[in-house]
């Protein structure tokens, strides 16, 4: 990766970043809460996605103090939809560590944040430099991109020692007076000139004139990625099951796998031994009912592939005791639980025909 090379795009970037920065709402007070909240609801999803979630997190947990001590619902709630809900559980851990260790004030030093749970070097390098002033890189797959294809960098980028050269070569350039801006201006570029799905945009892009893939034609050669690991598929058959009173039974997933400790509908991995749906019912306790199969549906997590099967199941006699289901309203599902994204059309569906009932 050439110096001089990445010395010559800081003053053509940061002109273009004053000029062309999308107004977003975490950029309006770019407080330390605001950057951290933002950048780790980022990390897995889209800025036009995260906008409306930002707002109404920042509404209801409006510091510190408040994120710290919102109940674990309430702040799943706020970030149903979003998945990956281990970032909302870091979120809140490091929250209750702020408090206890720095009386409620966000740290000011890159060591101290990466420190605090669910910070990683990105989000650290992010926050030091957004809402510090501090000098620190913040590299993540946008900067990678970009960078990757500025210099011609043969190597996997995702690897961790190529990872580590790019960022110490930014740590070299990054302006002192304007990190922020400048981590930004490389994040933005990544995401809305050199985009990821399908060619950059490369007529507008302000680094044209250095970049090796532009003047090489290889711009898609660029990022080179590690071979792909392939996805686990698991059938499943969740039940959407409502007692006579139309009440709908949910239960706490395991604390450990997939969406673990998140709240969902009964529900089984049915490729390890062969179950019919009445002996899981049985096993459920359900005794007599009636039974609607639901559409098919499939979700993606990062390793694992779902085939979903739903069954709404009308529960005439139920054993007592006999499950950790609990039994909820209509009401009460939609405004007090959050249901992982994975289960949302089987909700959908539910719903409908619980309506259809009445
Ligand atoms: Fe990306 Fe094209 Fe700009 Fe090179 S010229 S950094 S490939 S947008």
């Amino acid at each position: 990766m050439s110096r001089s090379t990445l010395e010559k795009i800081v003053d053509n970037l940061l002109k273009w970043y004053h000029r062309e920065a999308r107004i977003l709402p975490w950029r309006e007070y770019p407080t330390a809460y605001h950057v951290w909240i933002s950048e780790i609801m980022l990390q897995q999803t889209r800025v036009e996605a995260v906008k409306p979630y930002f707002e109404r997190f920042i509404t209801q947990l409006p510091d510190v103090k408040e994120l710290a001590e919102v109940s674990e619902e309430t702040l799943f709630k706020l970030w149903e939809g979003l998945g990956y809900y281990n970032r909302a559980r870091n979120l809140q851990k490091a929250a209750k560590i702020i408090m206890e260790k720095y009386h409620g004030k966000i740290p000011n030093s890159y060591e101290e944040l990466i420190a605090l749970p669910g910070i990683g070097e990105y989000t650290a390098g992010a926050i030091s430099s957004i809402a510090f002033g501090l000098p620190y890189p913040a590299v993540d797959g946008n900067v990678l991109r970009v960078l990757s294809r500025l210099t011609g960098e043969e190597r996997i980028c995702s690897q961790t020692k190529v990872k580590r050269e790019i960022t110490e070569e930014i740590q070299k350039i990054i302006p002192k007076n304007q990190p922020g801006e400048f981590n930004q201006a490389l994040m933005e570029l990544g995401a809305s000139v050199c985009i990821p799905n399908g060619l950059p945009l490369c007529h507008r892009c302000p680094i044209q004139k250095e970049c090796f893939a532009f003047h090489e034609d290889r711009v898609l050669d660029f990022p080179v990625k590690a071979p792909k690991k392939r996805r686990v598929t698991q059938q499943i058959w969740v039940f959407f099951i409502i007692n006579n009173k139309g009440y709908i039974a949910i239960r706490k997933r395991n604390q450990k796998g997939v969406l673990h400790g998140l709240w969902e509908f009964p529900s089984v991995i049915c490729d390890e031994k062969e179950m019919s749906i009445f002996q899981i019912l049985n096993k459920f306790g359900i005794l007599k009912s009636e039974i609607t199969t639901l559409e098919k549906g499939k979700h993606i997590f990062t390793h694992i592939q779902w085939n979903i099967e739903g069954f709404f199941v009308e529960a005439a006699e139920i054993k007592e005791n006999s499950n950790d289901f609990i039994w909820v309203s209509q009401d009460e599902l939609i405004k007090n639980y959050a249901v992982p994204t994975a289960f949302k059309k089987i909700l959908e569906q539910g719903i409908e025909l619980l309506k259809k009932n009445e």
